[in-house]
């Protein structure tokens, strides 16, 4: 019997295995074969989880997951060798941990916050770089996953003074996983970690690194302020409570210009989701996140031929100009080729 199942019943397992088939788009067929794969102990992967310029929200959001508990069995299945903020180990131990793993072939090596590249007193790890160590652990890695906007491509950290960066320019590679949002939404991690598992390879990605099977739309697409956009209903007054459920495309909104999946995964098992708590969508899931999106509640992104600002007040208008707004934010992220909008992202 599997280590696995001394924490878990069977039924909870199968429960998680039919609910990580569904979110990798599985037929249900495939549930017994994702079971005897993560049950596999024998097969379980090591991984090497680093931490540099961060605040640690990506593990929150990682190990926050209740419904069903498949981070828990995840956590089990992988074999995480390496992490500082949940390990028990600490100082030689833990860097003895380190040093024994990439002994092994094969291993996983996910990334939590940016590599700074300025002085080299910035982020020290066990008394060195950062990105030495990130150098180090991608060299004989199988899998490199970079999870939130700053492993991704630089995130909040890339707007301070560090020269902070994501892990695939810090390496000149282009063949990093991108699980973008801030932090990483849990799903979109245990749903690239099971699907290494179960087919030895990464899942298809955009041009940006990002799975497609999660950010394969833009959040405008999906989101359930939509019809107010489309009616010209343009939230300018916070304390107007008959604006407080309409388009919050003038109040900084970057879900026009973001893909990610969030409008219908929601956060935290589901809840909610920052549009739909009235906050708009702060484009953390894309390369231009911090400073490219900042001020956040203010709209940033000029739109080439259209005055948004005119569009709220000409109700009569608000239709059309609606829909050139929509297609217009497509062909500002380059997702519009010639032929009219695209399902989603280029593929490599
Ligand atoms: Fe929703 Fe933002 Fe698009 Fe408005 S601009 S419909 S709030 S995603």
């Amino acid at each position: 019997m599997s280590e696995l199942f001394t924490r878990i019943s069977r039924k909870e397992f199968l429960k998680a295995c039919a609910y990580t088939a569904a979110l990798l788009g599985l037929e249900q067929s495939k549930v017994d074969h994702i079971a005897k794969v993560l049950a596999k102990a024998a097969a379980k992967p090591p991984v090497i989880w680093l931490e540099g310029q961060d605040c640690a929200g990506c593990t929150i959001s990682f190990i926050g997951s209740t419904a069903p508990s498949v981070s828990e069995i995840i956590l089990d299945v992988i074999s995480l060798r390496y992490h500082e903020t949940v390990m028990a180990g600490a100082g030689r131990v833990a860097e003895g941990a380190l040093e024994e793993t990439l002994k092994e072939e094969g291993y996983v090596m996910i990334v939590e916050g940016s590599i700074p590249t300025k002085d080299g007193r910035f982020c020290m790890v066990a008394g060195k770089p950062f990105g030495e160590t990130v150098k180090k652990v991608a060299e004989k890695a199988g899998a490199i996953i970079a999870v939130g906007a700053c492993a991704a491509y630089g995130g909040i950290p890339g707007a301070g003074p560090t020269g902070a960066k994501g892990v695939a320019e810090y390496l000149g590679r282009d063949d990093i996983i991108n699980i973008s949002t801030c932090p990483a939404h849990v799903e979109h991690v245990v749903g690239t970690v099971v699907y290494y598992l179960l087919y030895g390879k990464a899942p298809e990605i955009d041009k940006e690194g990002r799975p497609l099977m999660f950010f394969r739309t833009l959040i405008h697409d999906n989101c359930p302020r939509r019809g107010q956009f489309e009616k010209g209903n343009y939230l300018t007054d916070w304390n107007n409570l008959e604006e407080r459920d309409w388009c919050l495309y003038l109040k900084g909104c970057k879900g026009p210009f973001t893909y990610s999946d969030c409008p219908i995964r929601k956060w935290n098992d589901g809840t909610n989701w920052c549009v739909e708590c009235g906050a708009g969508c702060q484009g953390c899931a894309e390369p231009a996140f911090y400073a490219g999106m900042s001020p956040l509640f203010e709209k940033t992104q000029e739109i080439k031929g259209v005055d948004v600002d005119t569009i709220g007040k000409a109700l009569g208008v608000v239709v059309g100009a609606g829909l050139a707004v929509h297609f217009i934010g497509q062909a500002a992220t380059g997702r519009l080729g010639k032929g009219g909008p695209p399902e989603g992202g280029e593929k490599k």
